[in-house]
């Protein structure tokens, strides 16, 4: 008889979102993380006592129904509105909206016949050219969708990019947490038998659930939900569904190296705005939380392309774009963020998935079966995979 119920493997918002639900619904959950914080993605760096800046996610909706589902506070009190602050492109060293690189002509000879277009099957920007045309791909939603998918955005499943969804009509429109995204999930976390630092290395299906091996042992479970990133997910499952896991290992995963900032606000040059399309510079976006003003400090977190900078080449990037010195960064820090970078064959795949495991004691949740929000994600974790 297995010793546990149900484990799941990642404290992110798939894993979170997996385990809270499950609970709920009456099972006995144990959730297993490897690092030492939940979040995943949602990762909320606090340099000093009063001020934090997001390094991975930053924005939540309130179409994020599995999320609000789990929320401690049905009026959402603890829910803080955004402030109104837009994206912007740098044209000549200044903000510039959006808007001002939308071709109006080339628009209204494509709008018609890109109406109304399905998107199964299809990449973004063969469905955004057919839309809005080539030249509004190129200048506009190309970098703006790289921006927000923190990775070149052509190949990805157009039927995953912005989904039709219920609002929560109680909860701001866009909200953060006084904890950041971080803070949130921790929060709809608690009360969930968490175990953090524990890396699970392999699973393997026996005659009554699951054997998990770790580094300090084994444990066993009568069901396992996976919510690890998607190259992991894939080695975990080599032996349960070898052929699927092996395409879905396929999949590459996209990185971009984050390079975050906080420094005194008269410092900077740039008035308050959401963040930054790096269109054809060396960052996908600058995120910034200006959301959420600061008498003192303002905060930037660069999502810079892979491979193309060194620090100090990212460093002096930040200070160009900011307008600033590098003196005048006062905290700083970086990492790797990674992403799967989907594809139409991702939906086919994740169907296949889906109904191969049906009928194991193991189940897939993670931002490579539904699309990348942590709106999608939660959404099909919710579900149990
Ligand atoms: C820069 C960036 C900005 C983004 N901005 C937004 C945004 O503004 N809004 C939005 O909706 N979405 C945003 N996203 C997307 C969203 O954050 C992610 O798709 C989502 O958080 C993924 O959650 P997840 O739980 O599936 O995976 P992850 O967040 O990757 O979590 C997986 C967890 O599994 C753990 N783990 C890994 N291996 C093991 C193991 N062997 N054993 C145990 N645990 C393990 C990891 O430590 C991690 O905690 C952004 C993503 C990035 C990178």
């Amino acid at each position: 008889m297995p010793e546990l119920d149900l484990v799941v493997i990642g404290g992110g918002v798939s894993g979170i979102t997996a385990a809270a639900h499950a609970r709920r619904a009456g099972r006995v959950v144990t959730l297993l993380e490897a690092g030492e914080r939940l979040g995943g993605c949602c990762h909320t760096w606090r340099p000093c006592d009063d001020y934090w800046l997001e390094l991975g996610a930053h924005t939540a909706y309130n179409s994020y129904g599995a999320l609000l589902a789990l929320n401690p506070d049905p009026a959402f009190g603890n829910l803080i509105a955004r402030a109104k602050v837009g994206y912007h492109f740098i044209e000549d060293g200044r903000p510039s909206s959006p808007f001002a690189r939308l071709g109006f002509l080339e628009a209204a000879r494509y709008l018609p016949f890109g109406l109304g277009r399905g998107k199964s099957g299809i990449d973004v920007e063969t469905w955004f050219t057919a839309l809005l045309g080539p030249g509004n791909w190129r200048r506009l939603l190309a970098p703006a969708f790289a921006a927000v998918l923190s990775q070149p955005a052509g190949p990805y499943p157009a039927e995953w990019l912005f989904k039709r969804k219920q609002r929560v009509k109680a909860a701001p429109r866009k909200f953060t947490h006084a904890g950041g995204l971080q803070g949130w999930l921790a929060e709809l976390a608690s009360g969930l038998d968490v175990r953090l630092g524990r890396t699970v290395q392999g699973l393997a299906v026996a005659a009554d659930g699951v054997r998990l091996s770790l580094a300090d042992g084994e444990l066993t479970a009568r069901e396992v939900a996976i919510a690890v990133p998607l190259d992991i997910a894939a080695r975990m499952l080599g032996d349960v569904v070898p052929e699927l896991a092996a395409r879905l290992g396929a999949t590459p995963m996209a990185e971009c190296d984050t390079h975050a900032v906080v420094l005194p606000a008269a410092a900077v040059r740039l008035p308050p705005l959401a963040g930054l399309i790096g269109a054809d510079d060396d960052y996908y976006s600058a995120v910034s939380r200006d959301y959420l003003p600061h008498p003192h400090w303002r905060g930037f977190a660069f999502h810079f392309k892979p491979g193309r900078l060194d620090t100090g080449g990212r460093r002096a990037a930040i200070a160009r774009v900011l307008g600033c010195a590098v003196a005048d960064f006062a905290h700083e820090t970086s990492k790797v963020n990674r992403l799967p970078a989907l594809t139409p064959a991702s939906v086919t795949l994740a169907g296949q998935l889906r109904a191969a495991l049906a009928g194991t004691p193991v189940r897939l949740v993670g931002n490579y079966l539904n699309g990348l929000s942590l709106g999608d994600s939660a959404h099909y974790a919710a579900q149990g995979g």
